[in-house]
């Protein structure tokens, strides 16, 4: 696995403004929904008249529309621990911040925790950790997972638990992967390899390549969901999107199988990093939202995941223009959910409760989803992409956002937001879910919710 770093920099030499024929040309491409080529988007990146721009996000939301519907999946961080022997320079948990209040959570907490989350309405985790572990190693993670997914309250259960963690051998994926984990995902932080090297001087974060291999070692080990991403902010972001694209490419060529999530993390500011007060390839509003039209059109079956890093409007911009995930009401604190909590990652752009995000997103015409249904059918990897690409996943996506969503409303919703939601699932089965006998069961299954069941998926 390389990245073909002479062909990104021959793309990228063309800096003049490219011919509106040639971008019309390559929106046209993106509308069949079968992606773009290199070329295609180092065209787009060029392309600055407002016009075009403007014509670039409708495609984006044709794209985003066509195949995912209007459902939005929410997530929540679960730090477990912030110890780590790497040096990134961007990061708050690096071993040289020497001011930062270190912690592990231990067996109790992390169920505290998740009680905490089970309560706001969260049935999705993501596992966040540094690169150590207290004793026992990784068995630690392997405990910490085990523990989210034992926690059973009167709000229900956590369903899938995500994993963000330092690139592990085959063999550790495999153990790994005996701990029933959703996504594991894994940035590259940045693609320029000399950049690379800067930023993460010392600790097993240093080697590049080792970095750059473990998706496919995670596929190798049977982790069929991998999650991929780039610290925007750290280089030029042109140079990462072809790049990340061109990983992509790889991976689908290697192993017949592309990236499940692709995450676009920008630098916020951390705790003992003066490179994250002034990032060195800060990136802009404009160009962010661009970045994110251009994965959706580009890699239009890979899901897309925004944080929480992000200010409110750029949040709503983003949905809009592709994300089909974020988190919310997120800690980035070991303990963030309980007591205070302290020696957190980074600052957050939006702290809302998961309550009022909801609020806010279903009144921008989205539905908010908790479903876990293709992961516990079994429905990952290459299956997920087969039923993905014929535009299927809509008849199975919305209905379990809907159903997810009920559940929501009941167990966690005042009589406003209840009234609004129920309002909307009433309008989506008669309107997206266009086949009656999948109708029908639909609102079999709702009335199944509404009387109490929970946990029902197609
Ligand atoms: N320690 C593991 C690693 O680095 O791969 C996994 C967890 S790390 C806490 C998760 C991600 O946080 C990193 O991959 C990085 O992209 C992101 N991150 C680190 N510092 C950040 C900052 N100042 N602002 C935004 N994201 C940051
Ligand atoms: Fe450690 Fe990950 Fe932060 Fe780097 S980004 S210092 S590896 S926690």
């Amino acid at each position: 696995m390389s990245i073909d770093h002479g062909r990104i920099v021959e793309e990228l030499k063309e800096t003049s403004k490219p011919d509106p024929a040639r971008v019309r040309e390559v929106l046209a491409k993106a509308r069949e929904l079968k992606g773009l080529d290199l070329p295609d988007v180092a065209v787009l990146m060029r392309t600055t008249d407002r016009e075009l721009v403007h014509a670039c996000y409708e495609t984006a939301r044709f794209v985003k529309r066509e195949i995912y519907g209007n459902r939005i999946v929410y997530f929540a961080p679960l730090y477990v621990s912030n110890l780590c022997k790497n040096d990134c320079a961007y990061c708050a948990f690096r071993a040289e911040n020497r001011g930062l209040k270190r912690k592990a959570l231990s067996k109790d907490e992390i169920l505290r925790e998740t009680e905490s989350l089970i309560e706001q309405g969260h049935k999705r985790v993501l596992l966040v950790s540094g690169e150590d572990y207290p004793e026992g190693g990784l068995q630690y993670v392997f405990d910490a997972i085990d523990a989210i997914y034992s926690v059973r309250t009167p709000k229900g259960s956590i369903r899938r638990v995500n994993v963000n963690i330092a690139p592990l051998t085959l063999p550790e994926f495999q153990r790994l992967n005996e701990h029933k984990i959703g996504t594991y995902q894994i940035f590259q932080e940045t693609y320029h390899e000399v950049s690379y090297r800067g930023l993460h001087p010392r600790g097993p974060k240093a080697d590049y390549r080792y970095r750059l291999e473990t998706v496919g070692r995670a596929f190798e080990a049977g982790i069929a969901d991998v999650g991929v991403g780039v610290l925007f902010g750290l280089y030029d972001w042109r140079y990462e999107v072809l790049a990340l694209l061109g990983h992509v490419r790889a991976l689908e060529k290697s192993h017949g199988l592309g990236p499940h999530t692709i995450s676009v993390p920008r630098i916020e500011p951390a705790e003992g990093s003066a490179l994250s007060a002034r990032p060195p390839y800060a990136v802009t509003d404009a160009e962010f939202k661009k970045i994110i039209a251009i994965f959706r059109m580009a890699v239009p079956y890979t899901g897309i995941i925004l944080s929480t890093r992000e200010s409110i409007p750029m949040r709503r911009a983003a949905l809009d223009l592709g994300v089909s995930q974020i988190s919310a009401g997120s800690r980035t604190a070991p303990g963030g959910y309980g007591e205070g909590g302290s020696g957190a990652q980074f600052s957050l752009g939006d702290t809302r409760p998961l309550n009022e995000v909801v609020y806010d997103v279903l009144k921008m015409g989205h539905i908010p989803s908790f479903c876990t249904g293709c992961y516990r059918r079994g429905r990952v990897g290459k299956d997920f992409m087969d039923l993905a690409k014929p535009g299927l996943i809509k008849q199975h996506c919305l209905p379990n956002a809907m159903l997810t969503f009920a559940e929501y409303l009941y167990d966690f919703a005042d009589p406003d937001l209840s009234q609004k939601g129920f309002d909307v699932i009433r309008v989506m089965l008669e309107r997206e879910v266009v086949s009656e006998p999948l109708r029908v069961k639909v609102g079999e299954l709702l009335r199944r919710v509404r009387n109490g069941e929970r946990d029902l998926y197609l």
